[in-house]
């Protein structure tokens, strides 16, 4: 097994959540041949990543978190995200005599109501590390310029803007004025 999976599942069997994320195993194992996937996988062989399971946010009901793969100082990372599928099926009304009927789960598991895993993979790339250049009252003279010009000249071009559209206002309204008072006159 490809060292990606082996970590990963020693990982997953160290979580709390473990429940939640087996099922999303699972639907990783089912690409590992996947061309798509040889690209994450021979980066995870040679690389040093290490693997971190964020869970969703609290009202967030189509996720169940996500998987991330990073190194430090490695300017690719991924970010698997663990979606709750679409439902599907339809409502459950198996027998315990039906074919493959599973008593633990009370259902024979093949067409009733069921949200199956869904995984998506987005390859992050660190496009630069840039640090400020200069000293740092450089840095206070740039900020200055936010407070004193910047914050200004956008001031004066939401005036600007205002006075067209009063001046447009005016114009319509003249416009109507003309087609009232012609309307007097005969
Ligand atoms: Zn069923």
């Amino acid at each position: 097994m490809h060292k990606f999976y082996d970590d990963l599942k020693e990982f997953i069997l160290n979580q709390e959540a473990k429940e939640r994320l087996i099922p999303y195993y699972e639907t990783l194992f089912q690409l590992e041949s996947y061309p798509e996937m040889k690209e994450l996988l021979s980066q995870y062989k040679d690389s040093n990543y290490s693997i971190d399971y964020n869970e969703p946010d609290e009202f967030d009901c189509y996720s169940n978190g996500w998987l991330e793969i990073y190194e430090v100082n490695n300017p690719i990372a991924y970010t698997i995200e663990l979606d709750i599928g679409q439902m599907q099926g339809g409502y459950c009304q198996c027998k315990p005599k039906d074919e493959g009927y599973n008593s633990d789960k009370n259902c024979c598991g093949r067409s009733c109501d069921v949200h199956l895993p869904k995984v998506s993979i987005v390859k992050e790339v660190k496009l630069l590390n840039h640090e400020f250049q200069g000293y740092e009252r450089d840095l206070w003279a740039l900020e200055e310029k936010w407070l004193t010009e910047y914050e200004k000249d956008l001031l004066q071009k939401k005036q600007l803007e205002k006075v067209s559209s009063i001046e447009a206002q005016i114009e319509q309204l003249q416009k109507e004025l003309e087609v009232v008072k012609s309307g007097l006159k005969n």
